[in-house]
């Protein structure tokens, strides 16, 4: 069996669809989570689900006895996600899971980016295992800006990045790249760099969410320290303030920038242009 760990989640529902859309039977994939409505629901499709949090190595172990592959989705709690994922890991060895392949971030072991380190941790301990290990550094996704396109609609489109270049792809562009490294084992001992074809800037993001809610829309650029203000002013809490300025500065450093094609290599076409993955999220909310 193939296991998803996160499988309630957006990024995990949609590797089990790619894995069903390539021929992988239903009764073979078995899906995880916390989130017990989500996991009747894929039930519903002939999934095997099981309820396992990623502290209880207990039913970790349960859900990975006899499987061929374990994905790990990196967790979305962040501050407790190396001992989270440990534990994961620690319960996949002890099942005798056969190959792991994890959600990682870009140059997750020698980034300054500001989610780098939980990542490079959770890597080291995948190495440290033994198990044998497919890494996908997952670069931005698109979908991260469905909520600048929520603030588009007011005219403009507010950060702190400058002119940093973003190498976003869609969600389902990194599942199925996903699905393709669980249920191949000929990409065992890879660690790819996955990111979209095309960086754009907040200028271009503009001129897409422009051209997809029929008004102009201006990128207004903020200082770090403007951003900082606008967004505790905004109602946001400090720490969450100063955690999106940070992720703006790594943008505009250029840490999310990177077009190297492995992406498009594993799936076998172009990644999708941000305005098709912009556009299909608003058709999911519709
Ligand atoms: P979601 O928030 O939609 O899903 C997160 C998944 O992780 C859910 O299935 C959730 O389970 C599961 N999870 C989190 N914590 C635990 C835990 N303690 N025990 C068991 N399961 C847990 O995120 P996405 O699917 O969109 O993204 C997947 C991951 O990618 C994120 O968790 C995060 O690490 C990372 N990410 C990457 C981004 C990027 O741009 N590259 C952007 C955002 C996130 P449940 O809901 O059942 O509790």
């Amino acid at each position: 069996t193939l296991v998803i760990t996160g499988a309630t989640g957006q990024l995990g529902t949609l590797v089990i669809d790619a894995l069903l859309e390539r021929g992988v039977p239903a009764a073979n994939i078995v899906g995880t989570g916390r989130n017990e409505q989500r996991l009747a629901a894929l039930g519903a499709r002939g999934i095997r689900t099981a309820v396992a949090d990623y502290s209880d190595g207990a039913a970790l172990e349960r859900a990975f006895a006899g499987a061929e592959a374990v994905l790990l989705i990196s967790g979305s709690e962040v501050g407790q996600r190396v001992a989270q994922h440990a534990t994961v890991i620690d319960a996949a060895k002890t099942a005798g899971v056969a190959r792991l392949v994890y959600t990682s971030a870009p140059h997750a072991t020698t980034s300054a980016l500001i989610l780098a380190p939980e990542h490079k941790a959770t890597e080291e301990l995948i190495a440290a295992s033994g198990i044998p290990a497919t890494i996908l550094r997952n670069g931005w996704y698109t979908e991260n800006y469905a909520g600048a396109l929520d603030q588009a609609a007011s005219g403009e489109i507010v950060a702190s990045v400058g002119d940093g270049l973003v190498a976003s792809a869609s969600r389902a562009d990194y599942a199925e790249a996903a699905a393709i490294a669980l249920a191949d084992p000929s990409h065992v001992g890879q660690v790819y760099e996955l990111s979209g074809d095309v960086a754009w800037t907040h200028a271009e993001l503009a001129a897409v969410a422009a051209e997809l809610l029929g008004h102009s829309v201006a990128y207004r650029s903020l200082t770090p320290e403007q951003h900082l203000a606008a967004l505790e002013q905004a109602g946001l809490d400090a720490g969450t303030a100063g955690f999106v300025v940070a992720l703006d500065g790594n943008i505009r450093d250029g840490l999310l920038a990177e077009t190297n094609g492995e992406l498009a290599r594993l799936l076998g076409r172009p990644t999708t242009p941000l305005r098709d993955g912009l556009a299909a999220g608003r058709e999911t909310l519709a």
